[in-house]
């Protein structure tokens, strides 16, 4: 019964990743999944996390300003740009030159993920300075 209902709790999270297109935390994926799932726990909801990441179905975005981690789809290649002012965490294109990586590259036989992060300020934190 117990391999039922994880398979349940990372259907629900993997819906909520799904649907967002803000790069939730744990915290948030957490208040999500209690409409659907009541009784899960966020301890529940980090293991499932965890487990999704380590499968490769899921992204674990670490801000390099620090804070908390924010969860990402693993299916769409993309790459991420962080506003420096208001934490906001945008999907941009990925570069075609990383895109073909692994073939104009000898010393690398497999990607597994490519991982890129812009730094900058978002429109509505630039107007809101001007
Ligand atoms: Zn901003
Ligand atoms: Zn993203």
């Amino acid at each position: 019964m117990k391999k039922t209902r994880n398979t349940r709790q990372r259907g629900v999270i993997l819906d909520i990743l799904r649907e967002s297109c803000e790069h939730p935390t744990a915290e948030m994926i957490y208040r999500e999944a209690r409409q659907a799932l009541p009784n899960i726990s966020l301890g529940t909801v980090y293991r499932n996390l965890n487990f999704l990441r380590d499968q490769g179905a899921v992204r674990e975005i670490r801000p390099s300003e620090g804070g908390s981690s924010r969860f990402d789809r693993a299916d769409i290649p993309h790459a991420h740009f962080h506003c420096v002012h208001c934490s906001a965490l945008l999907d941009i294109a990925l570069p075609p030159a990383l895109e073909s990586l692994t073939l104009e590259e000898e010393k690398i036989s497999a990607v597994s993920l490519v991982d890129l992060h812009v730094i900058g300020s978002c429109s509505g934190c630039e107007a809101a300075a001007n």
